[in-house]
């Protein structure tokens, strides 16, 4: 199956300039939806996780199926202020000023596997961020997998430690 062809790109949106990689027409489709989440988790089988974490909110609908495809645990990463346990958080710079990621702090104990898994990789701004916050905790970052890869933002390259994993490039 040609997942790429079930991407919807769509131009001038969120802003002008952006071609928007629309995932949306891509999990509508069950058999396309299986097919990305299968070829996800055989990357995370092959890299031994012990857990499978994703940043809110498309990094959920990827990283979940994952992880339960294994038989292994979710860890969500999420904005500023929604995880309710003690966190650990780490700021991060976006095109206009900056947010916050957070993990509980007792996600993930010293020593596990982590695969990291969401929808798209575009600068790794994102990744980087999350990296820091499952490292901070002791975890080993066992592979980053993307359904998406944005290969002209060169992201990958500020990733030369990690193992890397992309369904569709453009
Ligand atoms: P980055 O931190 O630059 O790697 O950006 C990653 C996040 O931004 C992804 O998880 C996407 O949700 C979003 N994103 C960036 N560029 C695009 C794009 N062209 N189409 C869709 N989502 C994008």
């Amino acid at each position: 199956m040609n997942l790429k062809d079930k991407i919807r790109v769509i131009s001038d949106f969120p802003e002008p300039g952006i071609r928007f990689k629309d995932i949306t027409t891509l999990l509508q489709d069950g058999a396309a939806f299986r097919s990305a989440i299968d070829q996800m988790a055989a990357f995370a089988r092959q890299q031994n996780a012990d857990l499978i974490a994703g940043p809110e909110a498309r990094g959920f609908v990827l990283a979940a199926p994952v992880a339960y495809s294994m038989g292994v645990g979710f860890i969500p990463i999420r904005k500023s202020g929604k995880l309710p346990g003690e966190t650990v958080s780490v700021s991060y710079q976006l095109e206009y000023g900056k947010d916050k990621l957070e993990i509980h702090r007792d996600a993930i104990q010293p020593g596990q596997r982590v695969v990291i898994a969401d929808d798209l990789l575009a600068t790794g701004g994102t990744v980087s961020s999350t990296i820091k916050l499952v490292e901070e905790l002791g975890g080993i970052v066992a592979g980053l997998a993307f359904m998406i890869e944005l290969t002209y933002l060169s992201g990958r390259e500020k990733l030369k430690n990690y193992e890397v994993f992309s369904l569709v490039q453009y």
